[in-house]
């Protein structure tokens, strides 16, 4: 009872000890930690009264308000309703800055002190956080996608912020070396084209007109770091032709993936122009067209399997796999089909085939190695000699 009491006592002193405050509530925080800022020295910013929350921070909070906003409304969902349970988000700052960002931790600059975040990062963090956290079931079965597991971050952000590519000026660098990532539409899936040879060329020649002893210690490791990615990109030829040039052919059964020759950002702008192109045929929001077509593909299961004996049909456990190849398929689905020729030409005019293709692949790679863990499982095509289960992919692709 005296404890009980203690309790009451101590949740009224403290408003926020069990409920965030009505600043991150608005702003659809769950909660949000600071981290290395020695002028913030907060555990998690969503636990202090209203008017403990310093000026400085209050803008960040208001920022992230209106970002949150904007990704809802790229959803076309209500904000309430799509951050129901709020965004877990950390602020840390690194020597590296937004560039070291993750999922749910939101990477700054040395001297930040509050105010605001690097926008595009930001959303493009967020992105992640909604395919892992099963915030949308049917996206975070995509989330080990190649094809779509950074172009679905990248994707949101170009639209939030109305920018083909995400690009963000580092202050401290010298003039010549702060535009990290300039940001140019491409249709291209050529790494080379998204990030630039002839940046990290003029980036080179800004690191060699500063001489090393003037040089802060992160623009000396930025230089360090652009002189191998400048080697790296001199070395990649023109891009992918093929989706099997991404993959590492020599390696059994079925090759890996090679994210150094096809990163997964480059689908991003391929893919912004074709759901571009389909959001406009279909009255549908990219993101609607993704989420919507994600759970039909979910809905009708990732894979079935058949006891060979019986014929019995029956579904294994474990985390799914799913074709994003199916659900950019599905798509056409939600255009009039007076407009399919249409749609087929903007299939055929992002090289879409070519995503398609790299997923189909990882696809069933992945499949092969769930069902590594079962014994006595075949693929059709396969002697269904010593087979007691045959899994096929459902509707996905012809093995
Ligand atoms: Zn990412």
């Amino acid at each position: 009872m005296k404890n009980l009491l203690f309790l009451l006592v101590w949740v009224a002193l403290v408003p926020g000890a069990f409920a965030r405050n009505e600043l991150c509530r608005e702003s659809f925080l769950k909660s949000l930690k600071i981290g290395n800022v020695s002028s913030l020295p907060f555990s998690n910013v969503c636990d202090l009264r209203p008017e403990e929350v310093p000026a400085a921070l209050r803008s960040t909070i208001a920022q992230l308000k209106d970002l949150n906003l904007g990704i809802a409304r790229a959803f076309g969902a209500e904000p309430e309703a799509f951050f129901k349970d709020g965004i877990k988000l950390s602020i840390v700052a690194l020597e590296s800055g937004p560039i070291s960002s993750v999922a749910g931790m939101m990477a700054v600059y040395p001297e930040w002190a509050g105010g605001p975040v690097e926008p595009a990062v930001y959303v493009h963090e967020i992105g992640h956080v909604l395919m892992y956290l099963d915030h949308v079931p049917a996206l975070t079965a995509l989330s080990r996608n190649t094809v779509i597991n950074e172009a679905f971050p990248d994707l949101l952000s170009r639209t939030v912020m109305n920018r083909p590519g995400i690009d963000f000026i580092d202050p401290t660098l010298p003039a010549c070396g702060r535009n990290l990532r300039p940001a140019k539409p491409s249709f291209s899936y050529s790494f080379r084209d998204l990030f630039g040879l002839h940046e990290a060329v003029d980036y080179q020649k800004c690191c060699e007109s500063i001489p090393d002893e003037e040089k802060s210690p992160h623009f000396k490791s930025q230089c360090d770091s652009k002189k191998s990615y400048l080697t790296y990109l001199s070395t990649l030829r023109e891009g992918p032709a093929f989706a099997a040039d991404c993959v590492d052919r020599g390696k059994p059964p079925l090759g890996s993936y090679r994210p150094k020759r096809c990163p997964g950002h480059v689908f991003s702008s391929p893919l912004d122009h074709f759901l571009g192109g389909v959001e406009a045929l279909s009255g549908k929001s990219k993101f609607e067209l993704v989420v919507d077509s994600s759970r039909i593909v979910h809905r009708r299961g990732d894979f079935d399997c058949k006891e060979v004996k019986t014929g019995k049909v029956s579904r294994p456990t474990g985390s799914a796999v799913m074709s994003f190849s199916e659900v950019l398929r599905t798509m056409r689905g939600f255009v009039p089909g007076s407009l399919w020729p249409e749609f087929d030409r903007l299939w055929r005019e992002a090289n879409v085939d070519f995503a398609t293709g790299l997923d189909d692949l990882e696809v069933r790679r992945m499949l092969e190695m769930r069902l590594s863990r079962y014994e006595n499982v075949c693929l059709p095509g396969e002697s269904l000699e010593g087979c007691e289960y045959v899994c096929a992919h459902v509707g996905t692709f012809t093995p």
